[in-house]
């Protein structure tokens, strides 16, 4: 199993070496091959995306991201910005589907702006469609009418096949969970939503274990904060997705939790943290690295097909915040401050 293991920028060295550690505690046969991506390409080969990462990245079986940007790049010409970086290789690797959980751990209950029994062992999976919907579709610009004024014109639009690979996506990840599936639309107003509501009812066909259910996304916004226990996973368009899961990663308090996962059409991934580089804490060891290790616990559960080996890590991750460990981002009165070397290394003992 090859990894390209890309650090980038800020902190993502630091949060990296501790998924590295913990991946090198498993035991398993694993290539673990580093390359520059973001400002870090920059300042090797001149490009946020160098070619021989590029390369290695295609070649890989999946890749392993810290995350990329720094302040000192925002000068830089558009085309060689970080940023970009990221946005090419998402799209060089064809990654259409990506995979944020909303993830509360019982310990970290009181991190939430929620009430604790709302959100405590919280675990729902929200499917966004990444590469299509208004994000994408032409027409699109801003134009002049002859009246004068100008007109905005943006293009929601999906395909029956965009909307059936994602839909599949949905249903195998809830087989391997509780074998629920909400589909988010707004299949009221919007005809391109009532063919994504119809394919989803046609595949589900397939999907016989599967209880799927339908929600508009105004009322799926408000059910997120209601009652999100009610959703185990959730599969939606981009543009729908984009809002849904962040407003679904706050019901859990602490962006240095988060962990995501891009796949393309054979689950090959790449797999990331939610949050970006965080310049202001770089080099001071102080980040949480556990979203990037639940994002290597997802690489092992979606592309390696290891479920063993990523419920592991995972119960390690438990086991250490139980144990009490903290990093600053999410530590309490009580419990025992440590650095992001240090959290590694109790996720490693707890393995
Ligand atoms: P950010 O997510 O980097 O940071 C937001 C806040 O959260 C900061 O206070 C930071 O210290 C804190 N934080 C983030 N991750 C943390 C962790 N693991 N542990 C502890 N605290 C953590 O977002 P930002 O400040 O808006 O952006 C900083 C840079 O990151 C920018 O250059 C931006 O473009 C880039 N960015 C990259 C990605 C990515 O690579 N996927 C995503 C978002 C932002």
């Amino acid at each position: 199993m090859k990894i390209a293991v890309l650090p980038g920028d800020g902190i993502g060295p630091e949060i990296v070496a501790q998924a590295v550690k913990v991946l090198k505690a498993l035991n398993l046969h694993l290539e673990m091959t580093e390359a520059p991506i973001g400002g870090a390409g920059y300042e090797v080969a001149g490009d946020p995306l160098p070619e021989a990462t590029l390369k290695l990245a295609k070649d890989a079986d999946a890749v392993l991201l810290g995350a990329v940007g720094d302040w000192k790049y925002d000068k830089l010409e558009r085309h060689l910005r970080p940023e970009r970086g990221l946005l090419r290789i998402r799209k060089e690797l064809n990654l259409f589907a990506n995979l944020r959980p909303a993830l509360l751990y019982a310990e970290l209950a009181s991190a939430s702006t929620l009430k604790p029994d709302v959100v405590s062992g919280l675990d729902i999976m929200i499917v966004r469609e990444l590469t299509g919907d208004i994000y994408f579709g032409q027409p699109r610009g801003i134009s002049m009418l002859e009246s004068g004024e100008r007109e905005g014109v943006n293009t929601m639009r999906y395909n029956e096949s965009e909307i059936k690979r994602i839909g599949r996506v949905a249903f195998e990840i809830a087989m391997k969970r509780n074998k629920k599936v909400c589909s988010v639309d707004k299949a009221n107003v919007l005809e391109t939503t009532e063919l994504w509501r119809q394919v989803m009812i046609e595949l589900s066909a397939e999907y016989p274990e599967v209880e799927l259910s339908h929600m508009y996304v105004d009322n799926a916004a408000m059910q997120l904060i209601r009652a999100p226990k009610q959703f185990d996973v959730m599969v939606t368009g981009n543009i729908f997705g984009d809002i849904l899961s962040d407003e679904a990663s706050m019901l859990t308090g602490s962006i240095g939790m988060l962990p995501s996962a891009s796949l393309d059409q054979h689950n090959k991934g790449m797999y990331e943290p939610s949050h970006g580089s965080a310049p202001d804490i770089a080099r001071k060891d102080v980040a949480n690295p556990l979203a990037t290790i639940l994002s290597a616990a997802m690489m092992l559960r979606y592309t390696f097909n290891d479920e063993a080996n990523a419920s592991r890590v995972e119960n390690a991750v438990k086991k250490a915040l139980a144990q009490g460990f903290r990093t600053a981002d999410i530590w309490t009165e009580g419990t025992k401050k440590v650095g992001c070397a240090a959290m590694g290394d109790a996720v490693v003992a707890a393995l």
